[in-house]
């Protein structure tokens, strides 16, 4: 893929470009976009107003790779009372986790506890949790720790990244135990070796695995696949696909990110399609935001001059 994705993907991982970019008095405005505010209340105050508009949310309290026990447990105690305020106010929205912000890269099995914690949490009122995929060195941790979660829980669901070589088998696997699913196209920098690296073969493989997630449907409370994206292309087809094929409504539903083609949003809940948006909040935006911008790569110029321009 192109250069200037990689680069933005590269400085998505680099503290100094981090620290340069948070000082610039614009940086909270160009945020602001993505992310309806850094605390939790904001989150939901979206979370509400969309589910207003009939569309149901994911919410993401932003952060990764945490390097001690302690930072892992504060992640999973701020899943757990946002968990309480959506019931509390009565937001239909589930939750999204990084499993590096659970621990993953301290200790696998302190991960897998808050991750069941959270599976448990969530199902004493109705509620689901998603795992987030991360970049490829997490692949393996990850599918196991949601394996090992998913044969107690059935309100867990797992995103896989149709990028990635291994897919196809992964998610035959999983849906070998009727997981459910939310399938990406991949937000990370991989090599060829272990991705598809040509946009056009990755959109291929996206329609031909949301094709088969469509067939199978998944089992648990209150869960349905997921095909996240914003390629209209990929949506219509699918749309196109369910209707001569004559699948459930229900079959899946199409996720986006909160401030991303929102008059689409509106379009497709209002066509009777199930719209989930994913809203994220949290003080650790960069790398976060920057992945958002490395898949709109024009904006790599923007982003330079204000790093290194007053
Ligand atoms: C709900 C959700 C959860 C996700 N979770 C993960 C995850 O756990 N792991 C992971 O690796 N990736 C995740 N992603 C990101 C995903 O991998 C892609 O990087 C991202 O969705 C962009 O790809 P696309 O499918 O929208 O298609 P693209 O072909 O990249 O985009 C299609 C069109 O959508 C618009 N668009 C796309 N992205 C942007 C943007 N950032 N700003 C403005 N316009 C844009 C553009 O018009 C573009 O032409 C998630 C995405 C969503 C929607």
């Amino acid at each position: 893929m192109g250069i200037a994705r990689n680069v933005l993907l590269w400085a998505s991982r680099n503290r100094w470009i981090e620290n340069q970019f948070r000082q610039r008095q614009f940086a909270k405005k160009a945020v602001a976009r993505f992310i309806p505010g850094e605390d939790a209340n904001s989150a939901l105050a979206e979370s509400k107003r969309l589910n207003d508009r009939g569309i149901t949310t994911v919410l993401t309290y932003l952060g990764e790779n945490v390097s001690s026990i302690d930072d892992a447990r504060a992640a999973r105690r701020q899943y757990e009372e946002l968990l309480d305020k959506t019931h509390a106010l009565q937001i239909d929205s589930h939750i999204s986790v990084k499993l590096t912000q659970l621990g993953l890269d301290v200790d696998v099995g302190e991960t897998a506890r808050n991750l069941e914690a959270l599976a448990e949490h969530a199902a004493s009122i109705a509620n689901v949790v998603w795992v987030d995929m991360e970049g490829s060195n997490c692949v393996d941790a990850t599918i196991d720790t949601f394996r090992k979660v998913r044969a107690k829980h059935d309100n867990v669901g797992l995103c896989l990244q149709a990028y990635l070589h291994r897919t196809p088998d992964d998610l035959e696997q999983l849906l070998s135990t009727r997981s459910a699913i939310r399938l990406v196209k991949g937000a990370y920098q991989e090599p060829a070796s272990i991705a598809i690296t040509r946009k056009q073969d990755v959109d291929a493989a996206f329609l031909k695995l949301s094709t088969r997630l469509a067939e199978q449907p998944p089992k648990g409370p209150g869960i349905r696949h997921g095909i996240a994206t914003h390629d209209m292309k990929i949506i219509s087809e699918l749309s196109r696909l369910g209707a001569e094929r004559q699948w459930d409504r229900d079959a899946y539903e199409v996720l986006m990110l909160y401030g991303i083609r929102r008059l689409d949003q509106l379009r497709l809940v209002d066509a009777g399609v199930p719209m989930r948006v994913l809203v994220s909040y949290g003080e650790a935006w960069f790398a976060w935001y920057v992945r958002r911008l490395a898949e709109r790569p024009a904006n790599v110029g923007f982003v330079l001059r204000s790093i290194f321009m007053k």
